[in-house]
């Protein structure tokens, strides 16, 4: 069996431009090589313009430029160093039309994961963290099924995040993100694990991270279907902070994974980048 001690590579990685996490990339490569990892991915929020009447806990599109190519170039050389590979990444929505934005970013990049945190519905974008309703949920399970058909995303984050303001969701909630797992077997794209969830209720809420059923995220049931369907788990940090990168709740995420019956692959397979340009 797996255990955490084992986990030697870790794709959802933020750093302190997103203004809500902590550390430079050197900061987490140094991190990895503490824990003996063999690569290191970081993915922080990507910018996004059409997010910015909505949020800004994302880096602008100058300090992706400016900031964020310089600090991964310092983090992949350092790794190189110390036997570490360490892949250049953003976490991001999908929303359509955006392409060319998509190809801009990826011309610098290794790979990116789906984490979608906003969603359209009627003429504005409303936070997963505020669904309530089924036709939300299916509205959400829609968009993320677009954001993996785009051929853009190597992971799909934290998928069951959409229950985060919904304390019991009804059966026919979770089985609306049936086709997401579907497609994901389909795509042959991994379901994260979030380790960050199973954090959150330990430190935030001061629950025991070892109860399933405290978590908002993942959700037991979600992950019964995910065994069921077949589909690949990747059990991963989601860091905010260098010092969680391999912690307690990456531990308990690979036994989650195991109690719940899914297959966990620890290395990520990146979809082929074409609008890579160096
Ligand atoms: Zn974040
Ligand atoms: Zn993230």
């Amino acid at each position: 069996m797996t255990k955490f001690k084992d986990h030697k590579a870790n794709y959802h990685t933020h750093i302190w431009l997103c203004r809500h996490a902590s550390g430079r990339v050197v900061d987490y490569v140094k991190e990895a090589i503490k824990h003996n990892f063999n690569i290191l991915g970081i993915s922080d929020h990507a910018p996004f313009h059409v997010l910015d009447p909505y949020s800004q806990y994302r880096m602008t599109l100058d300090e992706f430029y400016n900031i964020y190519l310089h600090e991964l170039d310092e983090g992949v050389n350092y790794g190189k160093k110390h036997g570490l590979t360490v892949y250049r990444g953003l976490e991001m929505e999908y929303f359509e039309g955006y392409d060319e934005h998509f190809h801009d970013l990826l011309a610098h990049l290794d790979y990116l994961i789906l984490g979608q945190h906003y969603i359209p519905i009627k003429d504005r974008l409303v936070s997963v963290y505020a669904l309530k309703t089924l036709d939300d949920i299916k509205i959400y399970a829609n968009q993320v099924i677009k954001g993996l058909r785009s051929g853009y995303f190597s992971m799909l984050c934290h998928p069951d995040v959409c229950f985060w303001g919904i304390k019991n969701p009804t059966d026919e909630m979770y089985e609306a993100l049936r086709p997401v797992i579907k497609e994901c077997v389909k795509l042959n794209i991994p379901i994260e694990i979030n380790a960050n969830g199973i954090r959150r209720v330990e430190l935030e809420e001061g629950l025991s991270a070892r109860d399933y059923n405290s978590y908002k995220y993942p959700r037991p049931k979600f992950w019964q279907m995910v065994a069921e369907e077949g589909a690949t788990a990747i059990v991963e940090s989601d860091a905010h902070d260098p010092k969680v990168l391999n912690d307690f709740a990456i531990e308990i995420g690979y036994e989650f994974a195991k109690d719940m019956g899914v297959k966990v692959i620890t290395e990520l397979e990146f979809k082929e980048n074409i609008y890579k340009k160096r």
